[in-house]
């Protein structure tokens, strides 16, 4: 008989919490900064994106999801793309204890 555990698991298992995602009712504008936003536009639209990430329920999926990637841009499991810098180096360095 086969051993299928260790194959890896469908597709659909691996995107499946991102249908319980709590921006999927919000504009992408609002995750992804615009073209030339800069300074405190920017902080504010972050920082509304980071409240709607607050009380989602697969925050935890989403930021994994965009550390595994390296995902460059956008606001990811409440992290901004310079947060998620900060958050692998300190991985990376606790890692390399
Ligand atoms: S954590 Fe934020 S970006 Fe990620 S799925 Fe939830 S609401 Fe969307």
């Amino acid at each position: 008989m086969t051993e299928t555990r260790r194959l890896p698991g469908t597709v659909t298992e691996q995107w499946d919490w991102q249908l319980r995602a709590a921006c999927r009712d919000y504009d992408d504008n609002l995750f992804f900064h615009p073209e030339h936003e800069r300074g405190q536009a920017r902080e504010r639209r972050a920082q509304e994106a980071k409240e709607i990430c607050a009380r989602c329920p697969v925050q935890r999926n989403c930021l994994l999801h965009a550390l595994n990637v390296d995902e460059p841009y956008g606001v990811w499991g409440g992290y901004t793309p310079h947060e998620r810098r900060q958050l692998q180096g300190a991985v990376d360095e606790f890692a390399a204890l």
